[in-house]
Order: structure tokens, then sequence, then C-alpha cells
């Protein structure tokens, strides 16, 4: 029997006040926004930091229902941050904004922000400048993705932003990457992509996503939107990351890789990420205030050549060579798998060829041009 899905969580839903730079004030995007969103909309003083909430980790926690509307004074556009150390994809980074309204107990930006409000950047006229700029000074295809700082499309309903990014590269050489845990696809259903957009989902074990990842879609949620964006010829990803060990993972990793087969054509992925857990030191205490039910930062940990904890290398040897054998007996022969931050002896120990991983930004482009709109 036809079950139609139940409108998806709202995570904007979770924002209480908009506060605007004045010196924004007459930005056209800024009054769409505050028009857009039904709560109290505050002017701040130009420049105005909001007040410092850093004092107690739980500053977090209210600052998620603020949304900061302001210019971004340094760079959108920058080389992933990825470590020298370990092999990395050669990805690009627009930065469209700080935070997101969802809450995952892991996430980085915790302990990486320094303050606790949301934001995001209403001067796009500057935004699109600067990628102007990158694309005039290269003839490299490059692989843009806006998800690094903040969810790519938690808000998108409130900042119509994907719209005039996926406008914009439709002539461009290169592709966006919008990453999201949310179901919040609206924006991108009627727009003439060319072929140049992915939309990615991160994705877990079903009871890290039940229980690690707070205000995000469900897996069901998820999997429907990537479905439908794939009937409106976008190019879908998906990341597992990060992977995090827990009693059961076997079973909660295979359930989620079985439903996303059962739902989204394996032709339309390009890439598959894989990534365990890793994390600066500082998160694992303001993660544990903040979260104290939480378990899965007690188990033993090293630290890695990029300073961050991560898992001992058996354990994600284990980790990955499990997953990546049962995804590799779904995927399309074009869809690149690979792992985000590993070096490339882990990369053979699970089953890839020695090099392999040195030819992945090679790999990821044609995976992408390879996958059918
Ligand atoms: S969705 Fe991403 S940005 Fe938002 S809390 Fe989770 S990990 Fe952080």
């Amino acid at each position: 029997m036809f079950r139609p899905m139940p409108t998806p969580y709202d995570p904007a839903s979770h924002i209480r006040t908009i506060y605007l730079d004045q010196e924004c004030q007459d930005s056209p995007l800024a009054k769409s926004i505050c028009d857009r969103a039904s709560v109290p909309v505050k002017l701040l003083p130009p420049r105005t930091h909001p007040p410092e909430q850093r004092q107690s980790p739980h500053g977090l926690t209210l600052g998620k229902q603020n949304l900061l509307l302001c210019n971004n004074r340094g760079s959108f556009f920058k080389p992933c941050p990825g470590t020298k150390e370990y092999c990395c994809c050669d990805y690009q980074v627009l930065n469209i904004g700080m935070g997101c309204p969802m809450d995952c107990v892991y996430c980085i930006l915790q302990a990486y922000l320094n303050n606790d409000w949301m934001s995001f950047f209403v001067n796009t006229d500057d935004l699109l400048s600067e990628l102007d700029l990158a694309f005039q000074r290269t003839t490299q295809f490059w692989r843009i993705g806006t998800g690094e700082f903040s969810d790519s499309l938690a808000i998108d309903h409130l900042t119509g932003l994907s719209p005039i990014l996926i406008n914009y590269m439709r002539d461009k050489n290169g592709m966006l990457e919008l990453k999201t845990k949310s179901a919040n696809i609206k924006n991108l259903l009627d727009l003439d992509h060319n072929g140049r957009i992915m939309v990615s989902w991160s994705l877990n074990a079903t009871r890290i996503m039940a229980r690690e990842e707070i205000r995000t879609a469900s897996l069901d949620e998820r999997l429907h939107a990537a479905k439908t964006c794939g009937e409106h010829g976008y190019k879908l990803g998906f990341h597992f990351d990060p992977i995090i060990y827990h009693e059961g993972w076997q079973e909660g990793y295979t359930a989620t890789i079985k439903a996303l087969f059962a739902t989204v054509p394996a032709e339309k992925i390009s890439w598959i990420s894989l990534g365990a857990l890793r994390f600066l030191p500082a998160l694992k205490p303001f993660a544990l205030t903040r979260f104290p039910a939480s378990t899965f930062f007690h188990e033993e940990f090293i630290i890695g050549l990029d300073n961050k904890y991560r898992y001992f290398r058996s354990l994600r040897v284990e980790m990955y060579s499990f997953i990546v054998n049962l995804l590799r007996q779904y995927v399309a022969d074009h869809t690149c798998l690979y792992f985000c931050m590993e070096s490339d002896e882990i990369w053979q120990e699970c089953g890839f060829k020695p090099g392999e991983s040195s030819q992945l930004p090679d790999n990821l482009d044609l995976a992408f041009q390879q996958t059918p709109l």
C-alpha cells in the first residue's frame, strides 16, 4: 500500500530570533530572509559581535536559536583545510555562514567556532565575484562544497541561496556539492542545474542517527529526499562520516546501506566517502558537558598526525573493510568509494590498489562526469 512520507521536520523552526547587522539592513537578500522567517528581527549595531556566551558549553545550545545575518569580511572560497599528512581529495570550500540549527553530538564546529550563534552571509554578490576570479585564474575543474562550516540546505528555504548558486554554476567548469542532514530540497526541484550539481547526504548507523544527530532528518526522510533529487536530474553523493564504533555497529551500518540501495538508484551516485570519527581534543569535554548521556567518546583513541583523536588503526581498518565490502555489493561501476583523511597504507589494507589514494581527485572528477542525469 502506498504510504506518503510525512512532512520532514524543519530545522529552521528552531530559530527564535534573527539578528540583523545594521550594515546589512538594506540588503534585499537580508530583507527577504526576514520576511520569510516568522520570528522577531533585532538590529545589531554594525560589526557588533554576538554577546559572548562561551563561558558555558550550554551557550551553544541557546546560540542555535539565534541567526545572525551579516556580511562576510574574509574569503568565501578556500581549499578544504585537509591535512598534508593524509590523502586529500583536492576539494574547495565555499563559506556561506557558520553553524547550523541541527545538533550533532560529534559536531567538530562545537570546538572550532568562536561564537555560538549561527550566521549567514548576505553579501552574496561578493561571494559570486570571488568565484568569478577563481574560475578566471584556472582551467581546473573545481569540486566545490558549501557544507564545511554549516549545513548546505538546513535553512535554505529561508535564505534562498541554493537557487543563486545553482544558477551561477550552470555554465562553470566545475561542480557544486550541497551536503546536508536535512530533507530540505524544495528550492531545488524546479531549477535548471545543467548537471553541475550534486546533492549529498551524511549517513550513519541507524542508532547513531537516532541518538546522536538531534533535529536532523530521519534516514527515511534523507533517502526519499535523495531519491527525489535523483529524479530531478541531480547527481548524488553519500558520506559515512563519522563512522562511530558502538555495540551493534555492523548491524547498524548494514541496515543503513541496505535502505540506501533499496531507495536510491545506484547509478545516480557519484561518490561515497568513509571517515572514522576524529576530533580535536577540545571537543570531548565540550560535547560531554552538553550531551552527558553519549558514550562513544569513552572509547580508546590515539592522537593522529593531524593532532586529532582517532580510533586505533586496527579498529579503523576493521570498520572500513566491513563497510567497503558491503558497499561494493551494490555500487555502480562509476561510483567512487574513498576515505576521507586516511593514509595510502590504510587504503591498501582495506582492499584498494597501491597508489589509488593519490588518484583520488581525478577519480572523483571522472565519477561525477560519468554519473547520468
Ligand atoms: S548537521 Fe553538520 S554542521 Fe550541523 S550540527 Fe550536525 S555536524 Fe554540525
